[in-house]
Formats: structure tokens, sequence, C-alpha cells
């Protein structure tokens, strides 16, 4: 497998390439079949393994380039005070959640995509300024998302990408509730209208929960 028979969009094979990503690491030639084939995906993965790029480029590829850019449910649409990302990305630390939007700055240059990032122990007001300059691609700390949430400033209604990054660490660190209500929330579209892929090092009972609840028919892959 090599980046090029993946069917990636052409601007995201630019970037791959500008990225100087030669070959795909283990998890990711597994997983972008899978992602790039629309279906929900399990994956335990480690750091370190490439598996960021694993959901960002076949997202970026399927989400972000070509075709008409997905209508928000506002009429009065992007450029406004609340935003609609299409591809939502839950990170347990700002530092992941840093990373992340890192990757997906790289890989989204020259598309229609601007990623945006949001977590919790920083000014808010930043964030939010940032976002109303316009979203489709948002990486989150769950925290700090409900609290955008609740501002009204995030609208999940048309949200076609789900990820849940380190899910393990992210239970570890007390967010199911919070993870909960984001997924399990009215405007958030249904199993089977959203993809969804939970990548975690382990697991455990509790992860094994959250997969029965969050994914539909999923492939289980571990590297
Ligand atoms: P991650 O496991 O996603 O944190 O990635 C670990 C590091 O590997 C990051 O610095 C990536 O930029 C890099 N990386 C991921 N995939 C590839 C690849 N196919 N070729 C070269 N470097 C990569």
């Amino acid at each position: 497998t090599s980046f090029e028979d993946c069917g990636f969009h052409e601007t995201v094979r630019e970037n791959i390439r500008m990225a100087k990503y030669t070959r795909p690491t283990p998890v990711q030639k597994y997983a972008l079949p899978i992602i790039m084939g629309k279906r929900d995906l399990m994956a335990c993965a480690q750091t370190g393994s490439g598996k960021t790029a694993a959901f960002l480029l076949p997202v970026l590829s399927l989400a972000c380039c070509g075709g008409p850019p997905p209508t928000p449910p506002d009429p009065r649409g992007y450029g406004r005070r609340k935003q609609y990302p299409i591809c939502l990305i839950l990170a347990p630390t700002r530092e992941l959640a840093s990373q992340i939007y890192t990757e997906a700055r790289k890989f989204s240059y020259r598309s229609r995509v601007r990623p945006c990032v949001v977590y919790g122990g920083a000014d808010i007001g930043a964030q939010l300024r940032d976002l109303e300059k316009g979203c489709l691609l948002l990486v989150a700390t769950p925290g700090r998302l409900v609290d955008v949430l609740e501002r009204g400033r995030v609208g999940l209604e048309i949200c076609r990408y789900l990820i849940l990054d380190e899910a393990d660490r992210m239970l570890d660190m007390g967010f199911e509730p919070q993870i909960r209500r984001i997924v399990e929330q009215d405007t958030m579209p249904p199993m089977g209208e959203r993809q969804t892929m939970m990548f975690s090092a382990t697991f455990p009972k509790e992860i094994q929960i959250l997969a029965r609840d969050f994914l539909d028919n999923y492939i289980f892959l571990a590297v």
C-alpha cells in the first residue's frame, strides 16, 4: 500500500508529499482503507504509531475537499458566530489536541478546511474569536467543548466524522460524562448518519462499552 493508492483527494496527496511521508505506517496501512470505505473503526494503537494521520488523511479527503461544501442548518451560513464543524476530534489533553491541530493544518493546506482547536486551561475568548473565522474541523478536549457548546458557539448538526483519540486516557481523566454529553446530545447525527472512529492504546471493559454505544457495525483493528 502507498498513499497514492488510497483514493485520496489530490489536495491531500499533495500535502502528504509536502510532509515527506513516503510510506504508510502499519496502523495507517490498515486503517486508511477502512476509513475510506466509510466504516466505523475501533483501533488499538499507541502514540507514535502514526495514528493521527491514520484518521486525518481519509477524513480530510472525504469531507473537506471537492464537492459542494456541506450546508449548515443556520441559513446565515458560515463566517458567523456559530460554527458547524463537519469533523470533530476529541482528545484528552491540551498537548495532544495541539499536536492533532498542527497535523490537521499541515494536511488541510490549500483545501477549504480551516481547522480550529479548543482546550481547557487557556483563554476561551481567543478560542471563540478563532472559531468565528470559520471551522470545518474542530479538535477539542471534552470539558472545553461542553463549555463552547453551552455558549451556542458550535453546533454539531452536520458533524459527519467523529473521532475519539486516546479514548482510554480520556476515561482515565474522568471525561466520560462530558464525552457522553457531546456524543449523545440531540443535535449530534446518530450512528449511521455519521462515521465514528475510536483510537485507544488499551481495550478494557469501559472502552468496549463506549465502542458498543458509539460505533456502528465497527471493524476492530489492533496493531
Ligand atoms: P502519531 O502517532 O500520530 O503521534 O505520529 C507520530 C509521528 O510520526 C508524528 O511526528 C508524525 O508526523 C509522524 N508520521 C506519521 N505517519 C508518518 C509516515 N507515514 N511517514 C513519516 N512520518 C510519519
